[in-house]
């Protein structure tokens, strides 16, 4: 039962598989992985944040 302290891994942005622990705070997102949100974000995929739509 020794898995059971770990939690799942998980595969970041960048390609990079990493396991979260109990304190996401001490893993700081890589710029890699930050420009790609960002990037992911300004499609507007999912989530419908129309807070500052100027641009329609
Ligand atoms: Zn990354």
């Amino acid at each position: 039962m020794a898995s059971a302290l770990e939690g799942t891994p998980v595969v970041a942005l960048c390609g990079k598989v990493w396991v979260p622990g109990r304190d996401p705070k001490k893993y700081p997102v890589c710029p890699m992985c930050k420009e790609i949100f960002e990037s992911l974000g300004d499609k507007g995929g999912k989530g419908g944040k129309d807070g500052k739509g100027d641009k329609k």
